[in-house]
């Protein structure tokens, strides 16, 4: 499907679930998940961890980087003791559900119990529920530390810790708390970083906290997907965007579409406005209450809605197979972000379509991204509906 650089000479790719997962019920668990052979990811990655390696994973979006935590988190823990053994941080919290969710559907037949710790939810329910015994933790970095700090979250038996989307993890907004998480962790404790993106600066900090880690690298022109298709219209200024995007409405729900604005106001300002002129859309973002927010991301999941409107808090991780278009209503802040945001469609080889509306002084910082990586983003053709 996609191409992989090995990072550290040598990596060898296992073609096969029955040759990387030695637990049955694991290998059932997958194959009842639908998965049939490993990605290339998955091949190269899965074994080393396994293994005990600190190791950093990069591959593109929706290749299965997030599945393949999950995978190993079963295989790994062990589920006759009720100590936490593994702690997988994400940068939201609808990630963090994302990936609970994800390990207990392939950990179903060994009845593994996983717990998420986000902010936004019943710190009591939290603390009961850690206490009562759990195999795994996926959680965001603030809550995990509170529960750690109250000794709910016990990190004695803690032997893996994941950051996904670790470039996000180790940014400025995050790599505080991060540490502070860190602290806490048995010291031999191994180390696994995965994101699509890995700019220098982040893998030049990993030498601090993981032991000589094995590499599995993409090159930078070989991050964007064949099978997403990116274009551009020229919206000239920032009020004709608003027409343009209900042109488009038809488009946007033959399946599935995501609208990323830059701001929550400017989200809540979009939703209303496109709601005033009788169009139907959802939105989310991260000043909503996590109840609502739980309900917006049920109803996009089941498709019982199909326009989301949102911010970066969609950007990351979220896999949602339908959506097939990505709309930038605004370009992102920068060239990380753009790659994050188009990968939301285009999931695990499937077809997506990328459209930028691009004002007269944003033609530079679109030319900067094609450069970056190396792609081509043409002009949004008359038959952009036949492409999705
Ligand atoms: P990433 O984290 O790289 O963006 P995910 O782990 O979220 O990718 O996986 C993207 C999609 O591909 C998910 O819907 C997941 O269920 C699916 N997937 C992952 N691995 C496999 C596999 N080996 N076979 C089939 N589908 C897979
Ligand atoms: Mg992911």
């Amino acid at each position: 499907m996609t191409q992989l650089q090995a990072g550290t000479p040598g990596i060898k790719a296992v073609t096969t679930f029955e040759s990387i997962l030695k637990k049955p019920d694991v290998l059932r668990g997958a194959f009842n998940f639908g998965f049939e052979k490993p990605s290339a990811i998955q091949q190269r990655a899965i074994l080393p961890i396994l293994e005990g390696r600190d190791l950093i994973a990069q591959a593109q979006s929706g290749t299965g980087k997030t599945s393949m935590i999950a995978l190993t988190v079963c295989e790994k823990v062990d589920i006759r003791t009720n100590e936490p053994q593994v702690l997988i941080l994400s940068p939201t919290r609808e990630l963090a559900q994302q990936t609970e969710k994800m390990i207990q559907a392939l950990g179903e037949f060994i009845k593994i119990r996983a717990h998420c710790c986000i902010g936004g939810t019943s710190i009591g329910m939290d603390m009961r529920k850690l206490e009562a015994g759990v195999h795994a933790v996926s959680g965001t970095p603030g809550r995990v530390f509170d529960m750690i700090k109250r000794r709910s979250l016990r990190t004695r038996e803690i032997n893996l810790l994941v950051l996904d989307e670790a470039d996000e993890m180790l940014n400025q907004g995050f790599k505080e708390q991060i540490y502070d998480v860190y602290r806490y962790l048995p010291p031999e404790t191994q180390v696994v970083l995965v994101s699509a993106t890995l700019p220098v600066e982040v893998l030049e900090m990993t030498n601090k906290f993981m032991n000589q880690p094995m590499k599995v690298m993409v090159k930078r022109d070989e991050l964007t997907l064949e099978g997403i298709k990116q274009f551009f219209v020229a919206v000239e200024r920032e009020e004709w965007k608003f027409d343009t995007l209900c042109d488009l409405y038809d488009t946007l729900t033959i399946t599935q579409a995501v609208i990323f604005t830059n701001t929550k106001r400017k989200t809540d300002w979009l939703t209303e406005k496109m709601r005033a002129a009788n169009f139907t859309v959802s939105s989310i973002h991260g000043d909503m209450p996590q109840k609502e927010r739980d309900a917006i991301m049920a109803e996009f999941r089941s498709g019982t809605t199909r326009v989301l409107i949102t911010t970066d808090i969609w950007s990351r991780g979220i896999d949602v197979q339908q959506v097939s278009l990505v709309i930038n209503y605004d370009l992102p802040n920068n060239r990380e972000l753009y790659i994050h945001r188009i990968g939301r469609s285009g999931r695990f080889g499937r077809k997506g379509v990328a459209i930028n509306f691009v004002r007269h002084d944003d033609v530079r910082i679109l030319r900067d991204i094609e450069q970056y990586y190396s792609t081509q983003i043409d002009e949004m053709p008359m038959n952009v509906a036949d492409l999705i």
